[in-house]
């Protein structure tokens, strides 16, 4: 029985998670739940999965949660950010699935792999934003990172075991492989008239042609700065050169990504887009259980396409590729005015193509010197997220 705890859990991988866990209740048991501020969604799954204790960020929600959730369930609602790392590093939890969106997630998921903990890693921001940091602490805990995003999951299923199990430090030409193949759907504006997309609603933006996700990553895959999140998370939990990783756009996301070897062997990983797949392996690895996903049928998916990435369609991948090869100060940069940049964007304030120009100009702008500690990354977010709403102020 693996006790868990859920960072993000009022959010999309947050339900497929439990919807696997409910699939497999004599295999997990819930310990925590954690959301920012949806008291009703929390009720609803405090009710519905009775764990021992129910965190809310947001200390106002988790003063109505306690007004509202019933004594006789018996869970404790904490708060604040002690009670938070308290709760993944508890001794009773064994794995921790990283599911908060954004620069949030980064401080519990980094204690959770301090700690030692099984850590399901669906939270990217945070391997973008402490890549090297963040692999030194897994080694040094010991803890198991297992990767949920569907294109390192299916990289990671595609790998042979010695990789698997070094993460991080592994050396991929050691073990044969020439490349990486991060496969992107292209999101919903691949086809769109080039001058039609700075009219482009958050609604239109959000309606994703294959996958149901949070508002952030939606947006993210219109602009294909979710692919570019993906190629430096890639960087770090494979340890790639630049040259040994590649973006190759797939409409259909039946293939979520592939590894190509020395001796012309291409091994893929396919499956319906459905998030309760990666995260159901991660969850059971090394072994395989039901996750609820209806098997791949061929004959219905008739077709697999490819094509290489617009750079001029998508700024965003070729910015994001950029600080990658700029190094973990320019990640952190990019991350921080994405976030803000995207949020802008969700509330009315830019047209979609300005979030690429905000992404640039804090790209260009902001000084960058080096971090050696969280403190540090932590502190240049901070400093972005001042410069990029500067930014939008000047642009809006
Ligand atoms: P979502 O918006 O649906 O849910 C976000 C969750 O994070 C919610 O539970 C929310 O309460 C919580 N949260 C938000 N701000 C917080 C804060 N400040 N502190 C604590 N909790 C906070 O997002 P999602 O689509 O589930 O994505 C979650 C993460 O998983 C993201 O990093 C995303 O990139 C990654 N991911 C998602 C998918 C997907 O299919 N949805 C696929 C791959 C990776
Ligand atoms: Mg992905």
């Amino acid at each position: 029985m693996q006790n868990m705890v859920i960072l993000g859990a009022t959010g999309s991988i947050g339900a497929s998670t439990l919807s696997v866990i409910s699939a497999n209740p004599l295999a997990y048991s819930i310990y925590g739940l954690v959301a920012n501020a949806s008291v009703d969604k929390m009720l609803a799954l405090c009710v519905a999965h009775k764990p021992k204790v129910a965190h809310m960020v947001d200390e106002e929600a988790a003063k109505q949660l306690r007004a509202v959730l019933p004594a006789a369930l018996n869970i404790q609602v904490t708060t604040g950010i002690n009670d938070l790392l308290g709760l993944v590093t508890a001794a009773e939890v064994d794995t921790v699935m990283a599911a908060i969106v954004g620069a949030a997630g980064l401080v519990p998921t980094l204690e959770a792999v301090k700690a030692g903990k099984r850590v399901l890693l669906a939270n990217k921001e945070a391997l973008v934003m402490s890549g090297e940091l963040f692999i030194e602490a897994t080694k040094r805990s010991g803890a198991v990172l297992l990767p949920v995003d569907s294109e390192h999951n299916a990289i990671f299923q595609c790998l042979p075991l010695e990789v698997q199990a070094n993460l991080g430090r592994c050396d991929l030409a050691a073990s044969g492989i020439s490349h990486i193949l991060l496969t992107g759907s292209g999101g919903p504006f691949l086809r769109s008239d080039l001058a039609t997309l700075a009219a482009m609603t958050p609604a239109q933006a959000c309606k994703h042609p294959n996958w149901s996700m949070g508002p952030k990553i939606s947006v993210d895959s219109a602009t294909m700065m979710n692919k570019g999140l993906e190629f430096i998370e890639a960087r770090w939990l494979f340890n790639t050169q630049a040259e040994q990783l590649k973006v190759v756009i797939h409409p259909q996301s039946v293939i979520h990504s592939m590894v190509q070897y020395r001796d012309g062997s291409v091994i893929a990983q396919m499956g319906n887009p459905d998030m309760r797949t990666p995260i159901a392996h991660c969850m059971a690895y090394p072994q395989r259980i039901h996750s609820g996903v209806e098997p791949l049928d061929f004959f219905k998916v008739g077709q697999l396409s490819f094509y290489e990435p617009d750079f001029e369609r998508f700024p965003c991948l070729a910015l994001a590729m950029e600080a990658c090869a700029q190094g973990q100060e320019a990640t952190t940069v990019l991350n921080a005015a994405n976030e803000v940049a995207v949020e802008a964007f969700l509330q009315g304030q830019i047209g979609f193509t300005q979030i690429a120009k905000v992404n640039e100009a804090c790209l260009v702008t902001v000084p960058k010197r080096p971090m050696g500690c969280i403190e540090d990354i932590l502190a240049l977010d901070a400093q972005t997220r001042v410069y990029a709403r500067e930014t939008l102020a000047s642009i809006a």
